[in-house]
């Protein structure tokens, strides 16, 4: 095969990162640069989209500098995003009216109240597949029109672009040619109709967001415009949402594959195939890609706190020296241990919603040490992962075969090993843990012709599986546990 390459652009929430990986699937390059994190006010998250756009310039050019092979061997652009992040920009200046209000931002809640009050949670959740909730875009954009200056009287004469990062990135890549996205960000817009994939008009009247300020929704394998380099123009060839790049990059092409990222928090997301398939416990529906003429969906549920609860391990209990080293901790504790840690620091999420719920420690006794907590915290995440695919297989009616994982924590054996302990199924953890910015790279060589599917599943070489290694009986004894800690850390704060 003639040496050809692609560039993943991999848009983070704290770096943007650029990947050239060539024609068998390798990585040659990794470049990364971190950016400022802006908290104005308790709750609220913002980026300046000017960090943003530089600091990917900047990994894209130092990749580009590099090269020594002839320019037109790169082949493609992908880019994948953090998702839900929202920016307006001035069709005219392209300048931004506003910084980017990231999805963390929790500003618009009270919004979303009168949302919910409007009674749009079933309208919403049918036609979006979502929940009302400050994460997703539209009432963002809402809050700008609102609350900056002129910024309403501009959208109502077509003069104001809205964009999650990849519409921002493609925009300014092409030199203000492309106002586009595709359906996985447009899915977490809470604008966007997940069943005839296109704008939903009664959700923007209702967050009065005129059609004019937004982009045009392409299948995640398209050419989104091409990006210019000392004369040389490469298609922009896919675009991702980070999550869905990631289960595609994992190669979970087929209804019922599913994988989890391990990182601050969890991201657990399952291929439903070419139908939604909507919850009844609080999961997330949302489009996994377009390609090849066809959509898939997925169904989609998270823990806010992950590896955050190592972090904390490490940070206030004082009890870690790093993340790495709770592992030896827990395979040194071989005795089995009766205490739970239930780190619902933030309420309990899917499928509990208990935003009164806080963390807890049980089972303490006088013999208990700083390694039994350990312990409990890295099976906090097992359990919480547990929780969610019980419910998504109820939601769903699809029985996961195995379970592919990445992310930082995804690393720890100790905890791989009791997740599929817990779960009874295999833990897949492949070599490769570039699941999101491979997922983009994949997706943009389908696009132009150099790969097929095929070559992303046989791309996957894994570096462990792991399977169960106890019995039934040990397994329903130590869940049992998990739901009776979790059931007393519940409506903690109105008591
Ligand atoms: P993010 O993308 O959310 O920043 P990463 O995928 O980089 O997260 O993973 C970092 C998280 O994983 C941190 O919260 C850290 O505490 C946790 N982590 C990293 N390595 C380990 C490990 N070996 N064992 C347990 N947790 C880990």
């Amino acid at each position: 095969m003639e040496k050809s390459y692609i560039i993943s652009l991999d848009q983070g929430t704290t770096s943007s990162r650029a990947l050239l990986i060539d024609e068998k699937g390798e990585i040659i390059q990794i470049e990364q640069e971190e950016f400022q994190q802006i908290y104005p006010k308790s709750g609220w998250v913002e980026h300046d989209p000017q960090d943003i756009l530089n600091s990917q310039l900047r990994v894209l050019h130092k990749i580009l500098e590099h090269i020594t092979f002839p320019l037109n061997k790169v082949k493609a652009i992908g880019i994948t995003n953090q998702r839900e992040t929202t920016i307006v920009w001035d069709c005219i200046t392209g300048k931004p009216v506003y910084n980017a209000i990231v999805w963390q931002d929790k500003r618009t809640s009270d919004y979303c109240e009168t949302l919910k009050k409007r009674k749009l949670t079933k309208y919403i959740r049918k036609n979006t597949g979502l929940v009302i909730d400050s994460y997703f875009s539209g009432t963002k954009i809402n809050w700008i029109l609102e609350n900056i200056a002129g910024t309403k009287e501009k959208a109502e004469k077509g003069e104001l672009r809205f964009g999650t990062v990849d519409s921002w990135l493609i925009w300014n890549l092409t030199k203000g040619e492309h106002h586009v996205t595709d359906y996985t960000n447009a899915s977490r817009t809470l604008m966007y109709n997940i069943n005839t994939l296109s704008w939903d008009k009664k959700l923007l009247k209702e967050l009065e967001i005129p059609i004019s300020m937004l982009p045009k929704v392409k299948p995640s394998s398209s050419i989104f415009g091409e990006f210019e380099y000392n004369g040389t123009k490469i298609p922009i060839a896919s675009i991702l949402g980070d999550q869905q790049a990631a289960l595609f990059g994992q190669a979970c092409l087929k209804k019922g594959d599913a994988k989890n990222t391990y990182g601050t928090g969890c991201f657990l997301l399952m291929n439903t195939g070419k139908k939604p398939q909507y919850s009844k416990n609080g999961l997330l529906t949302t489009i996994a890609w377009g390609l090849n003429g066809e959509v898939k969906y997925a169904i989609e549920g998270s823990i806010f706190i992950a590896g955050a609860a190592v972090q904390w391990l490490r940070d206030e209990m004082k009890v870690i020296e790093s993340a790495r080293h709770s592992e030896k901790i827990a395979l040194d504790l071989e005795v089995e241990n009766p205490v739970y840690v239930v780190p619902a620091f933030a309420g309990l999420g899917a499928p509990y919603w208990d935003m009164y719920a806080r963390g807890a420690i049980f089972g303490l006794t006088r013999d208990t040490g700083a390694k039994h907590v350990t312990k409990a915290t890295l099976d906090s995440l097992a359990y919480q992962t547990r929780d969610i695919l019980d419910a998504m297989q109820a939601d769903s009616g699809i029985e996961l075969k195995k379970l592919k994982v990445d992310g930082g924590a995804s690393a720890n054996n100790y905890l791989m090993q009791f997740q599929s302990n817990i779960l009874n199924k295999s833990v897949v953890r492949p070599k490769v843990v570039e699941s999101t910015a491979m997922g983009a790279a994949y997706m943009a060589g389908i696009t132009v012709g150099l790969w097929t599917e095929k070559d992303v599943i046989e791309s996957k070489t894994v570096d462990r599986v792991f399977n169960s290694e106890i019995s039934k009986k040990q397994r329903k004894k130590l869940y049992k546990g998990w739901k009776k800690a979790v059931k007393r850390t519940m409506n903690w704060e109105i008591n």
